[in-house]
């Protein structure tokens, strides 16, 4: 299947080939209704898109943060949370899973008896971002909690 890009597309991701130079980390969610190059109006090369259930960080989401700091020199590193998630409504209804529980026990532990599903996505993201600031100390100022509302089609800092 040839992918569907526009003549405009088509010729950025030509100059690409040569190399990525993404400004921007993101850290967000699985949500299919989660697109952060959308949210963000960013497009190829723009972004460094690290996707989690929950955006939540463990070894391997360490190592790509690591890359796109270390290698890449990216600007920021946004952990992006968002409303309506299914991942923290999981985690505060203590469901159990099969694999799942590695995201699950990290979002219950990042929470804190937190019931209000925006509040817990909002602690959930700026818990990894004190987790990110205490792995990467180099780099504190880079690391920023953002929430994305599927409802209101607004992001903003939190
Ligand atoms: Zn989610």
């Amino acid at each position: 299947m040839k992918c569907n890009y526009s003549n405009k597309e088509q010729s950025l991701l030509k100059e690409l080939v040569k190399g990525q130079h993404p400004l921007t980390c993101v850290i967000c969610c699985s949500d299919s209704r989660v697109i952060p190059e959308k949210i963000f109006d960013k497009t190829f090369g723009e972004l460094f898109v690290i996707r989690t259930a929950g955006n939540v960080i463990n070894e391997g989401e360490l190592a790509s943060i690591e890359y796109a700091l270390e290698h890449l020199k990216v600007k920021e590193v946004i952990v992006l949370a968002h409303t309506h998630c299914g991942a923290i409504h999981a985690s505060i209804h203590q469901e159990k899973s099969k694999y799942m529980d590695v995201i699950l026990n990290r979002i219950y532990k990042n929470i804190d008896g937190e019931m209000n599903e925006t509040k817990a996505s909002e602690l959930n993201a700026k818990k990894e971002v004190l987790y990110l600031k205490d792995k990467f100390n180099n780099h504190q100022d880079k690391f920023i909690a953002m929430i994305y509302d599927i409802e209101k089609l607004e992001v903003r800092g939190i």
